[in-house]
This record gives C-alpha cells, sequence and structure tokens, in this order.
C-alpha cells in the first residue's frame, strides 16, 4: 500500500497551488459578493486544462486519472467552492456519462468542447416533486419522427446558466418508473429549453444553480445516451463519480478553513499569549485535522478506485458522507477560533462555512449515503 503522491500529482498540486494563489483566491471575495464567476477566471481554469482534467487526449482533454481531477477540486475550492463545484459538476455529471455511455460518434462530437470549456456541462435531474427520489421524476419524452420531444421542468442546476451541454433525464412512461426513464445529451441553447431562473442562495453564491422550463425541446435520436429506458442507471453510476468530486471540493473548503484558522490560533493574543497556547485551541485543531485526515484517505481512495475500475459506489458515499460533514464542522469550528472576527467576512471563514452546507446536500443528501452504506452492509 502507498500513501504517498506520484512525482506528477505532487507537481500538479503544485503548479495548482501557484494559479489558486495568483488567479482564485484573489477574487474569492467578490466572487461570493457578485454571485458570480468573472469570466476571464473561467477562461484560466480552461487555459489550465482543468475542465478536461481526466478527458482521453483524444477528445482534447488532458488524459489525466480521477486522482488528478480530484486534486484539482481541492485545491480549487480550498480558495473558492463556487469555482471547484463548476469543475466538479460539468466534469463527473456532464463529461463522464459522455465518457462512460456514449457511442464513440456522441464522444467525438461532444467531449472537444467539453474538455477545452467552450461549452460548460450541466445535468438536468432534480425536478420540483423528485429530489432524493429519482425515479419519481415527471418530465415526460415522446418519440416524433426521428427525434424526441421532452417536456417538464428542470430545477437546481448546477452550471445551468452558462447553456452548454446539458445531461437531461426524462421518462416515456412514469408507471414504469426508473425503468422508464432514459438519458438525452442536449445543448441547452436549443428553443425549447428556457431558463426561468437563477437562485440566490445560503453559499457557492458564484455557481449558477437554474430552473429550466423544458417546452417541446427536440432532440435528436442520435443524442440518446445509450438506449432507452437506461436513464436512470445511467444517473446514478454517474453520481457515484459525482460524489468523488463533491467530497473533493468538501475537502478543499475544510482544508481552507483549517489553514486559517491555524495561522490565526497563532496570531491572535488574549490574556497575553497566543490563543494557540490554549489546549481548548489545540484540541479543537487536532480535531479538526484528524477529520480532514481521514477526509482526503477516503475520498483519494474512492478516486482510486475508480481510476483502476474497482467496485466505488460505497467507498464513494463514504467519502461524500464524511468529508461534508468534515467540511461543516471544521468551517464552523474556524469561526469559533477566530472569535468575533469569524463573523466577519473579511476573514472569509464564514464565507466557508456557508459554502460547506451544501456539500452535505446536493448530489444525494447525507442521509442518502447512509442509506447507500447501511444497505451495502446489511446485504
Ligand atoms: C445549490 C444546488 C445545486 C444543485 N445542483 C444540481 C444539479 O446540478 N443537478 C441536479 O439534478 N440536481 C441538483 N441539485 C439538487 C440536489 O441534488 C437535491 O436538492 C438533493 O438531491 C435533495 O433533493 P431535494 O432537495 O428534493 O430534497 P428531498 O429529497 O425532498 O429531501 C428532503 C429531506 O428528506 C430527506 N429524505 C428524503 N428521502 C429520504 C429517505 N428515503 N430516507 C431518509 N431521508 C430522506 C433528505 O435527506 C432531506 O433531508 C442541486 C441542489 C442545490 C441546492
Amino acid at each position: 500500500m502507498d500513501f504517498d503522491l506520484s512525482e506528477e500529482h505532487k507537481l500538479l498540486q503544485s503548479s495548482l497551488r501557484d494559479f489558486v494563489e495568483k488567479e482564485v483566491r484573489p477574487l474569492a471575495v467578490e466572487i461570493d459578493e457578485k454571485h458570480h464567476i468573472p469570466d476571464d477566471l473561467v477562461s484560466k481554469m480552461c487555459e489550465m486544462g482543468l475542465l478536461g482534467s481526466y478527458l482521453p487526449e483524444a477528445y482534447g482533454g488532458a488524459g489525466l486519472d480521477i486522482l488528478s481531477y480530484t486534486i484539482v477540486v481541492e485545491e480549487i475550492s480550498k480558495a473558492c467552492a463556487s469555482s471547484g463545484i463548476l469543475i466538479s459538476a460539468h466534469t463527473s455529471l456532464a463529461c463522464d456519462p459522455i465518457l462512460q455511455f456514449g457511442s464513440e460518434a456522441q464522444k467525438q462530437s461532444y467531449l472537444p468542447s467539453l474538455a477545452c470549456g467552450q461549452k460548460v456541462g450541466c445535468f438536468l435531474l432534480t425536478e420540483p416533486e423528485a429530489g432524493s427520489d429519482v425515479a419519481g421524476l415527471v418530465t415526460g419524452y415522446k418519440k416524433d419522427g426521428d427525434d424526441f420531444v421532452i417536456n417538464g421542468n428542470k430545477i437546481f442546476v448546477t452550471n445551468g446558466g452558462y447553456q452548454g451541454t446539458g445531461i437531461i433525464f426524462a421518462s416515456m412512461d412514469r408507471s414504469l418508473k426508473h425503468k422508464g426513464i432514459s438519458a438525452f445529451i442536449v445543448d441547452l441553447q436549443s428553443e425549447g429549453a428556457e431558463v426561468l431562473r437563477h437562485e440566490t442562495k445560503l453559499g457557492i453564491r458564484g455557481s449558477f444553480t437554474t430552473t429550466f422550463a423544458l417546452n417541446n425541446l427536440r432532440v435528436p435520436a442520435e443524442n440518446l445516451l445509450s438506449s432507452e429506458g437506461q436513464g436512470f442507471k445511467i444517473a446514478m453510476e454517474t453520481l457515484n463519480g459525482g460524489r468523488i468530486g463533491v467530497a473533493a471540493q468538501a475537502l478543499g473548503i475544510a482544508e481552507g478553513a483549517f489553514e486559517r484558522a491555524l495561522a490565526y490560533s497563532k496570531e491572535r493574543k488574549q490574556f497575553g499569549r497566543p490563543i494557540s497556547d490554549q489546549q481548548t485551541i489545540q484540541f479543537k485543531l487536532a480535531d479538526m485535522f484528524t477529520r480532514i485526515e481521514t477526509s482526503k484517505l477516503l475520498t483519494y481512495r474512492a478516486a482510486w478506485l475508480k481510476g483502476n475500475g474497482r467496485p466505488y459506489a460505497v467507498e464513494s458515499a463514504l467519502a461524500k458522507l464524511h468529508a461534508s460533514e468534515t467540511a461543516t464542522y471544521v468551517t464552523k469550528e474556524a469561526i469559533q477560533i477566530h472569535g468575533g472576527y469569524g463573523f466577519i467576512t473579511e476573514y472569509e471563514v464564514e464565507r466557508m462555512y456557508r459554502d460547506a452546507k451544501i456539500t452535505e446536500i446536493y448530489e444525494g443528501t447525507s442521509e442518502i449515503q447512509r442509506l447507500i452504506i447501511s444497505r451495502a452492509l446489511l446485504q
């Protein structure tokens, strides 16, 4: 068993750290305040190859492995969780299902523009009445000549505001439940895909969270992913991989908050000495660090398993569950260590606390992760 990162992974980590310090961290406050990631930063992340990290070079990707992608999301999220989820949702939720389930023609047609970020990808599964209960989705589709025609509503679409390439899930017949769901690759600038609104949120405010109305959205037959009735399987397998990205985002948020708390505890003096001299603060730091390290081990292991073609569904649930709960815990403790300053925007840990919460909710809530893990244990 080798717990060391390879030289390539270390090199990637170090170049990402330089990039984050120069390009991402200086914008993190503004991104949160303006609820927008500057297009220029998205372009720079594209130029760095961060949107096509593990896509094969044959499709314009960087040809890296899943662990590299995990490190990308982690390092970016240390400074800006909104930018972290842009990359994660794009890669895990839009590129990955095309890579795993797409035909060669679909890969050649869609992956190059996604790999270079010319199109930002998104995943349109959730509906007003169907969140955790994916099989309950009501968006429907019908065959019409050589096309499929989709009608329904999709909510909470991360990256939806870019109106790039979306993976849409719809049912041919609701009575078939999960067996009736199919997945389609869709250009979200098509007529029939209407943006209704962008949500304002507690955290990850720079990330688009978009509502779409799909009104007679016409999709050519060649855009069906895999075959009809495979959509539920595609959604579940995509989310298994997506959870590694969310775990990496949560890990990055926790590490970002921890770095600040550790530094502040050494600087801040009360009662004539640094607060880090107090055992209460020392034990907080120890507990925070322990949870971060266990999150990192779980997240990197899930990435390694996926990258090596091994089963990883339970391991990605473990990583997501533990890393997300670690992120909310660590960011809360980071505020406590900062005292009143932690509550003030300038010190940034309050933003990290707000950003952390969503990691316990999207791509399957913590309750759903516990269901996945406990079912596997009891099987
Ligand atoms: C900012 C943001 C971005 C998102 N991005 C995307 C995206 O890009 N694409 C997309 O398709 N979706 C996206 N989502 C949707 C997200 O995945 C769902 O919100 C999430 O899966 C939960 O669904 P829900 O909100 O309907 O909650 P519900 O399913 O209604 O759950 C409400 C509560 O009940 C609990 N619960 C539900 N069922 C069970 C059960 N069987 N056992 C125990 N507890 C249960 C849940 O854990 C939760 O605590 C996003 C959401 C947000 C807020």
